[in-house]
């Protein structure tokens, strides 16, 4: 339940009444709310009159919730909107800094073809303790560089909090990977920043619990929330993942959060990004998060679903269509 307080509440007022209440005070839309579980109903006489609204929900999709505010929330990076109707952001790069060539032949490739935000992953968090790790803090500095040289915005990955405060720090937009959606170290530390969050969808959870993963960083007071879909573990072995694109109309029907896919970790082979890409697109999303890599074949890191700079372009080419018979400009 959200109990919209008047807009003269004081804030010293607003914190009394959240604590009797037992609910988080948060700050949003100009106005003080106490949020609490789905299910509660009765708050205390004094609250009463305070209260400008009530919001009430079957679950605890509360602030994503379209119920509570319909309209989409906007987030701007450097001179890019995401979340406007009309338009399609796409970010790209590869799935890790790999050396100051690569990402440097990544930045200028992906400038030159009017990409503005450029994904990179420093600390992987991957299955294997064998695989290569990431560059770590040597990574994220090569992000400087390539951001200052080319004018890109960058987004990269907090797999642990060892290393939350120095990616919170440099990076333009925090990724949130799917094995680091539960840790609520790293939701409750991305909720107090005012920095954009993408967050992806845990392969193994529900929609419920991808939306209550974002409703942590919501109610700590950060309304730049990204929702990402990369694909759910399903029976099916042939491919990595499965791209739940039954989840992705859920999520625009009922939440009002921008939406990304990465078709690339769905997929997990080259060969179907372009086509989880188009399809995702014509259903109007605000974003693909895709993995490119100057020479996939070598790559240190996800080889097999990184697509080169030819197949990028091609994909370039043929999503325009398809955004604009869906009224939306590719950006
Ligand atoms: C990535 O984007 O490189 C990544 C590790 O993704 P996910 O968390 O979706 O597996
Ligand atoms: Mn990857």
């Amino acid at each position: 339940m959200i109990i919209r307080l008047k807009k003269n509440t004081s804030s010293s007022k607003a914190e009394e009444l959240s604590n009797h209440n037992r609910s988080i005070l948060v700050f949003t839309n100009d106005q003080f709310h106490l949020v609490s579980s789905g299910n509660q109903s009765k708050y205390t006489a004094e609250t009463e009159d305070f209260i400008d609204s009530i919001f009430q929900f079957e679950d605890d999709i509360q602030l994503a919730s379209k119920k509570f505010r319909k309209e989409k929330s906007k987030i701007t990076i450097g001179d890019i909107s995401i979340g406007d109707s009309d338009k399609t952001v796409l970010i790209a790069g590869p799935c890790s800094v790999e050396s100051k060539e690569q990402i440097e032949e990544s930045a200028s490739f992906l400038k030159s073809k009017g990409i503005k935000i450029l994904r990179a992953g420093c600390f992987k968090p991957r299955t294997s303790p064998y695989s290569f790790q990431g560059l770590g803090s040597k990574g994220i500095e090569l992000l400087e560089e390539v951001r200052l040289k080319h004018g890109l915005s960058f987004i990269t990955e907090i797999k642990d909090s060892s290393h939350a405060d120095l990616v919170i720090e440099k990076a333009d937009i925090i990724q949130i990977g799917a094995k680091a959606m539960y840790d609520h170290s790293i939701l409750k530390k991305c909720s107090k920043i005012n920095k954009p969050v993408l967050l992806k969808r845990g392969f193994g959870s529900t929609l419920q619990e991808f939306v209550q993963s974002a409703e942590f960083i919501l109610s700590g007071g950060n309304e730049k929330v990204i929702l990402c879909e990369r694909g759910i573990r399903t029976f099916e072995t042939k491919t990595r993942f499965t791209l739940d694109l039954c989840g992705v109309a859920y999520l625009k029907e009922y939440c009002n959060l921008p939406i990304f896919v990465d078709p690339s970790h769905a997929m997990g082979y080259r060969y179907g990004v372009a086509d989880l890409s188009k399809a995702a697109l014509a259903m109007g999303i605000d974003g693909l998060l895709i993995e490119v890599h100057p020479q996939p074949e070598i790559a240190l890191s996800d080889a097999a679903q990184q697509i080169n700079h030819t197949s990028f372009n091609e994909l370039l080419q043929t999503l325009k269509p398809i955004g604009k018979a869906v009224n939306r400009e590719i950006i």
